[in-house]
């Protein structure tokens, strides 16, 4: 950044009293600028062994299949983020306390937290295109084209979600996305 959003001046990089890293801080009016992850939400809309996929209309990844999800606001829950976008993307509407936590990724190298979810739906919902979905597609494990994921990065974690839904057995997964050392940890659920 270059000008502070407060004032207008300048800003520049300056060791601040008491912190591991330099941050930008105001020359006129001293405001401190942190630059922490943005936090994403996903959600893996599932009936019986099938996951709702989006064709993304929209860059990144125009054209490519992905789970729906955006960014959280500010005045939300991570749960009630993933109902809106599910909602605004597809039309499907599935109340926030149906959300279950399904996995924690960091990506690193994008300055990001994703917080993905699961739901279990008993019949098909109606899916309503939008700029962001402009088709769907509910596919199984063995039918999803995976040639054409957005995001391959989390193709493991795609991979892992489709295994608890076999099973029926799930956990939490939580790891990094990192360009050269991703790696993950599945953690059981309480009983
Ligand atoms: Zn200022």
């Amino acid at each position: 950044m270059k000008f502070c959003s407060e004032c207008g001046s300048a800003v520049s990089l300056q060791a601040v009293q008491g912190d591991h890293r330099k941050r930008f801080v105001c020359s006129d009016c001293g405001t401190t600028y942190y630059d922490n992850p943005r936090v994403l939400v996903a959600t893996y809309v599932c009936v019986g062994k099938k996951i709702l996929w989006i064709k993304r209309g929209i860059a990144p990844a125009q054209g490519s299949w992905a789970i729906p999800g955006g960014y959280m606001e500010s005045d939300e829950t991570p749960e009630d983020a993933a109902s809106r976008e599910l909602r605004e993307e597809t039309g499907v509407e599935v109340q926030s306390d149906k959300m279950m936590l399904v996995s924690v990724s960091s990506i690193l190298h994008m300055s990001q937290t994703h917080l993905v979810f699961r739901c279990h739906l008993d019949t098909t919902p109606e899916t309503t295109c939008t700029d962001e979905a402009v088709d769907f597609g509910w596919y199984t494990n063995d039918d999803l084209p995976w040639a054409d994921l957005a995001f391959k990065s989390i193709e493991p974690q795609i991979r892992q979600v489709y295994r608890w839904l076999d099973s029926g057995n799930y956990g939490i997964r939580i790891g990094v996305v990192d360009q050269d050392r991703s790696h993950y940890k599945n953690y059981p659920l309480a009983k």
